[in-house]
């Protein structure tokens, strides 16, 4: 074929492919217009899951008649005239590209009147050819109708979702820029029934309720830091309240939902080892930063942005969390789910794990001791030391935490050959010996900096063979695990040659031993180097810390005890799981009827 220019027709179908992918976008897009024309007010009407039928009216500035056709033509904007501009940028929309993507692909109908205008404008664009302007009588604002989206592109109708799920899409959405605009009423129908109603008061709190339910809202900690021009504030969930995906995280940045892997790092890094391997906080968090600190044209969809100073943007993440997990973080301390404080709406289901319900979640005694928050200081050191990989991190300056470390402790003895019971002046310790030594180890291995760690050679070279993608993701981190004492070797495509492992870990299965730290590289999308030499030194500390069924004699008993005494986050081992349970002498008492019991 010879090369011609695309139809205009055809030329925006294929951006509009870029910007509207399904039901949600156009929602975005449309309320992120009635948000620029500074409504007090908007309201979503949603029929056939949004394919049927998306109204977005808002009480906003309107659009004059005569620039009404402009609204729905390509790269016409109200929000920016210069390439300058784009550093400037207050408003969400500036592409000036949604309407028409929209009309484009869909029976669209915009009717639009400004306060000041005796009457107001409609205009039809069927399939991105546009009809004639009329006339008419309308209230101050704007009404976008999108009717059959994607009638006259089948193949996107076919990459839509079942109808449950994209009408949760669009919730999700909603509910989240309502979170986002407290001052905003926001009302949201859904097939003729309302999902969705905010007061526009200004309060989140309320607001937090409909995006969680209530328990959980409730339970949300609130963020609010300020650090020069950058301001956190929002909600995220305590330690004892965590999710299996990172689905319920959402930053807002200068009003504009992105999605950002450094943020969502910075996040989970500040909750690092207080959380169980594979759980996920939840959180909404709002962002706010001088508009030259950002740039926003990175994405058609704008659901990126790229920070000037990611790093201080990430410190600022980093600290904001932790200083809220800080003030607020229940104090852990071993409750029986018989004297169960909280109330049973919480949400807490003290018979799935108890072990860990308790460390974590349950609530205190006065003598409990702190929560389980030094680690993030404990281990902060090589995690945000100089220049790794190309990235910097402002080390944190936090004020002083509240002590963790572990009163003396006098060896009772071991439990089948699993846990340690030790009596302290408070009470008494059941130790996991195995996660206990884990975090010993973890520890001493931190202290070292970034020493290298003594390898031991293998007489016999092991072989290991990874699917493709892994092998992957090993061959980026050859000189990291170097470092840890892996000496490993490319040996051929997806096949590595194992020359040498840490001595700490001699006698254990070398290929195994790395099967697995290549599984925790890969959990993370875009882990940075400092998590990646913890990750690895966890994971040496798992396969060399003693195993649940080892029978100890009375000094590795006692060397364990006295290790963990030495540590800065004795009560969580390196994954994150509770390395003890403590039975307060006050609880004991209780227990016992010795002192009002419950
Ligand atoms: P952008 O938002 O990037 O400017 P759009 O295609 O979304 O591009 O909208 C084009 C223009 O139409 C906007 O710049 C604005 O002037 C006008 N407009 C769109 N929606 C509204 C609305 N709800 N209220 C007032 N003006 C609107
Ligand atoms: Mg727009």
């Amino acid at each position: 074929m010879p090369i011609r220019i695309l139809a205009d027709e055809v030329a925006s179908q294929i951006a509009a492919g870029e910007v509207i992918e399904r039901p949600a976008s156009v929602v975005k897009e449309l309320v992120e217009n009635a948000l620029d024309a500074g409504a007090r007010q908007i309201t979503i009407k949603i029929e056939g899951a949004g394919k049927r039928l998306i109204e977005v009216a808002d009480d906003g500035c309107g659009i004059p008649v005569e620039e009404v056709p402009l609204a729905v033509a390509r790269h016409a904007t109200s929000k920016l005239s210069t390439a300058d501009d784009l550093f400037r940028i207050a408003t969400l929309g500036f592409r000036g590209e949604a309407l028409a993507s929209i009309g484009s692909v869909s029976r669209f109908t915009l009717v639009s009147c400004p306060g000041d205008a005796e009457v107001g404008a409609r205009l039809p664009v069927e399939g991105g050819r546009v009809e004639k302007l009329e006339k008419v009588g309308a209230p101050v604002g704007t009404v976008v109708r999108v009717e059959d989206l994607f009638y006259n592109v089948p193949a996107r109708l076919k990459f839509l979702k079942q109808d449950a799920t994209e009408r949760q899409q669009i919730d999700a959405l909603v509910t989240r820029y309502a979170l986002a605009y407290p001052n905003v009423r926001v009302r949201l129908v859904q097939e003729g029934r309302p999902t969705l109603q905010t007061s526009g008061n200004g309060n989140r709190r309320e607001v937090l309720s409909n995006l969680y339910g209530l328990d959980t809202a409730r339970q949300m900690l609130e963020v609010i830091a300020q650090d020069e021009d950058l301001r956190v504030g929002g909600f995220i969930s305590p330690i004892s309240l965590t999710r299996s995906n990172r689905r319920e995280i959402t930053f807002f940045v200068n009003g504009r939902w992105v999605q950002d892997a450094t943020l969502s790092t910075a996040l989970l890094q500040a909750y690092h080892t207080l959380l169980m391997v594979g759980r996920f906080p939840l959180a909404i968090l709002f962002l706010q930063l001088n508009p030259e600190m950002l740039d926003v044209n990175v994405h058609p969809a704008k659901a990126e942005v790229r920070f000037r100073q990611a790093d201080r943007v990430f410190s600022g993440v980093q600290r904001a969390v932790r200083r809220a997990l800080l003030a607020y973080s229940p104090v852990p301390a071993a409750v029986p789910a018989s004297t169960w404080r909280r109330e049973p709406e919480l949400g807490l289901k003290p018979g799935i794990d108890p072990a860990w319900d308790m460390a974590s979640s349950a609530g205190a005694s006065p003598a409990a001791p702190e929560p389980d928050l030094d680690s993030l200081e404990g281990e902060a050191g090589p995690r945000e030391g100089p220049a790794q990989a190309g990235r910097q991190f402002a080390p944190p300056s936090l004020a002083p935490l509240p002590p963790n470390r572990l009163p003396m402790l006098r060896l009772v003895g071991q439990v089948g050959a699993m846990y340690l019971v030790a009596e302290g002046p408070d009470g008494l310790y059941l130790i996991d010996q195995h996660a206990a030594h884990e975090r010993v180890l973890f520890e001493r291995f931190m202290a070292m900096g970034r020493q290298h760690l003594p390898a031991q050679t293998l007489l016999e070279p092991a072989v290991l063979q990874l699917p493709p993608e892994s092998a992957r993701v090993l061959a980026e981190q050859l000189p990291v695990l170097d470092k840890f004492g892996f000496q490993v070797e490319a040996f051929g495509p997806n096949t590595f040659l194992v020359r040498a492992i840490p001595s700490l870990i001699v006698g254990s299965d070398p290929a195994a031993a790395l099967r697995s730290l290549v599984e925790d590289f890969e959990e993370d999308e875009t882990p940075l180097q400092a998590e990646i030499e913890a990750k690895t030194i966890a994971r040496v500390c798992k396969r060399a810390a003693v195993k649940a069924g080892q029978v100890l004699s009375l000094e590795e008993q006692r060397a364990l005890i006295s290790g963990l005494e030495q540590c800065q986050s004795p009560r969580t081992c390196p994954h994150g799981r509770p390395t003890m349970v403590h039975l307060s002498a006050d609880l004991l008492e209780r227990q016992f009827g010795r002192r009002g019991a419950r």
